[in-house]
């Protein structure tokens, strides 16, 4: 075992497993035993090992629907994997009497350039709403990295390199086609089904399969964007100028500093490669001269390497470096307010020069501007209520690293805890928590009276998504 989980792989008495004969004939539906099963289950964390006891590929609405009623005959409970990056928290229940519905065969992208509008099946990526969107002159409000689900991102809010100025990606939503626990496909939108429209965008799940979204693009066909890097010996007065300067940049910037150990590989450019280092990258929503002008203070710490400059929007999808392949990896996230010269101290006495904390990345995202004010009309998680989300990440190819790895993210957010608030940003949250955290208490309140509508029995409710 390499994993995280705490899965067991016999069925309980309460589940008919015959319920499933039919699609499983049909080859939707596969049964732990086979090769198909162990194909479909995996996570693109591939620290996490998931073993419910069936995984369905559905390749159309009616087939997810069909999937459903089938898994409700059967006794079990169901939750939607798009692409298993956030799929650590559900590794961390039971999931014996659970369908998993891999959404690897439901994708695609359709946009109408003049409405500016994307529809969206759910199994898609990011990069490729992207791709569809460039020719038209658009781009979409993606995270970090290209492989990450649309719609797992969106149903948790959505942290975009556009965030600052343009708050909370999934307030982009403008209709979900949901699948629910009866087997129904339901469309919500501000006008129809209004309530589950808004518990779609930001309430994390819990409220069915989601088959296909619909979301506003943005009018970008370039951005101003890069990253700049250093030594780690730099850190102290990098960190210092970052801070200092996210507290005076305007909305059109959102940027990221990132505390960064590489080990020595050979697919690793050089300047990677068994390296420690501090990096600053993002999105200067401006003109060139502006861009410059803002950008001016971070270079004035002459970075080894600048390649912050106009290119195509999609170029945003690659600045950040995530990796471009499945890893194993466990972390631990705090939501942070304003940074004062004790905080920054803190964080660089767990991962700044001379320390050994053990992690891939210690990341520090800026957040406020739009995203800390209420969206007109917003769902579930309209804003965030802090300056700074801390994201601790570690490698975790085997069980003892998956113990030390957590262990050593945690360390650094212990050691930010006074800084931290109570909520966390969902999309950021690699481990199962009181979801509560994430919502404000009216907001959390309605939540639960939405999921009560449409999912009575709980059927979807699992990890951090009910
Ligand atoms: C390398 C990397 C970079 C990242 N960068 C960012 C970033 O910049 N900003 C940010 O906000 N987040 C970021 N994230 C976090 C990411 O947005 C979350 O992990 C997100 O939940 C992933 O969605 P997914 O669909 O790819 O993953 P999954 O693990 O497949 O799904 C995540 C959750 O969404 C649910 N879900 C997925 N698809 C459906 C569906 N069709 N219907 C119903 N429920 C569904 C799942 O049940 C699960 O609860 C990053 C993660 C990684 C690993």
């Amino acid at each position: 075992m390499n994993s995280i989980d705490i899965n067991l792989t016999t069925t309980p008495s309460s589940v008919d497993l015959s319920a499933l004969d039919e699609l499983v004939a049909a080859g939707v539906v596969h049964l732990a035993g086979t090769e198909a099963y162990d194909a479909a289950r995996v996570a693109w964390n591939l620290a996490v090992d998931l073993r419910p006891a069936a995984v369905a590929v559905p390749s159309s609405a009616d087939g997810v629907a069909a999937v459903i009623r089938a898994a409700t005959t059967a006794g079990l409970r169901v939750a939607a994997m798009s692409t298993g990056h956030g799929s650590a928290p559900l590794a961390e229940t039971a999931i014996d009497d659970l369908l998993l519905v891999r959404l690897s065969a439901l994708t695609g992208v359709t946009v109408d350039g003049d409405a500016r509008v994307a529809r969206v099946l759910g199994g898609t990526i990011w990069e490729d709403v992207v791709a569809a969107a460039a020719p038209y002159g658009l781009t979409a409000m993606h995270g970090s990295a290209p492989d990450v689900g649309v719609v797992g991102y969106l149903l948790g809010g959505g942290l975009s390199f556009y965030g600052r100025k343009h708050g909370i990606a999934a307030n982009s939503l403008t209709a979900v086609e949901v699948v629910t626990a009866d087997g129904e496909l339901v469309r919500a939108t501000a006008d129809e089904h209004a309530d589950l429209f808004w518990a779609a965008r930001g309430g994390c799940g819990g409220i069915g399969v989601v088959v296909a979204v619909e979301l506003t693009l943005l009018p970008y066909a370039e951005v101003f964007a890069g990253m700049l890097l250093w030594d780690r010996e730099r850190a102290p007065e990098v960190v210092a100028t970052w801070a200092a300067w996210t507290r005076t940049v305007p909305d059109s910037v959102t940027t990221s500093l990132r505390v960064m150990s590489f080990p020595p590989l050979p697919e690793l450019p050089p300047f990677l490669s068994g390296r420690d280092l501090v990096v600053i990258d993002g999105a200067v929503l401006e003109d060139d001269v502006t861009a410059a002008e803002l950008l001016a203070p971070l270079r004035a710490l002459t970075p080894e390497v600048d390649t912050f400059g106009r290119m195509p929007a999609a170029g945003l999808l690659a600045v950040h470096m995530d990796p471009p392949e499945p890893v194993p990896a466990v972390g631990e996230h705090a939501l942070l307010g304003e940074l004062d010269d004790e905080a920054l101290a803190a964080f660089l006495s767990q991962v700044g020069p001379g320390t050994s904390a053990g992690l891939m990345l210690a990341e520090l995202r800026h957040l406020g501007g739009a995203l800390g004010r209420p969206a007109e009309d917003g769902g579930a998680l309209s804003r965030i209520d802090g300056a700074y989300a801390l994201l601790c990440i570690a490698m975790a190819p085997t069980p003892q690293a998956v113990v030390a790895g957590r262990a050593a993210a945690f360390s650094v957010v212990r050691a930010m805890a006074r800084w931290s608030r109570v909520g966390l940003v969902p999309t950021f949250t690699e481990v199962r928590v009181d979801t509560s955290r994430f919502h404000d208490a009216e907001d959390w309140a309605r939540l639960g009276r939405v999921r009560a509508a449409i999912d009575p029995r709980g059927t979807f409710s699992s990890g951090n998504g009910g």
